[in-house]
């Protein structure tokens, strides 16, 4: 099992899931975005220990467990295979930090907000 960062992430990227991860299992594309990488983070299924704590720190409830991912991200899983598939295609991400090194605030949406990043994919396969 692992935990599954679905495309409620897209263009959201805050990476307050980054903080938290132990095992630095959470990666970014190297490349700009496109229709099969989209511009988001992906959880690396074989490095991930499915310890959890990324799930709670995503304002955006972008985070499911592997068997938990709603009906319309399931091809959200193979997304995140990429990882393993085509590792040089990825970096490790890392906490976005200011000048002085301190974390950049996170977003704080409201539930108005998360209801509509997720409707915007309602529609989409
Ligand atoms: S479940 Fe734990 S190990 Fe897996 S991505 Fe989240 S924080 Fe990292
Ligand atoms: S916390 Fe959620 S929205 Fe932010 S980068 Fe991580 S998965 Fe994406």
């Amino acid at each position: 099992m692992a935990y599954v960062i679905t495309r409620l992430c897209v263009d959201c990227l805050d990476q307050g899931c980054v903080e938290v991860c132990p095992v630095e299992c959470i990666y970014a594309p190297k490349e700009a975005s496109s229709p099969d990488r989209p511009n988001m983070l992906y959880i690396q299924p074989i490095e991930c220990i499915n310890c959890g704590a990324c799930e709670p720190e995503c304002p955006w409830q972008a985070i499911f467990e592997d068997r938990e991912v709603p009906e319309m991200f399931a091809g959200d899983l193979s997304l995140n295979a990429q990882t393993v598939e085509q590792p040089k295609q990825f970096r490790v991400a890392r906490p976005h930090r200011d000048a002085e090194g301190r974390l950049q605030p996170k977003a704080r949406p409201t539930a108005d907000q998360v209801l509509a990043n997720r409707r915007r994919w309602d529609d989409k396969p």
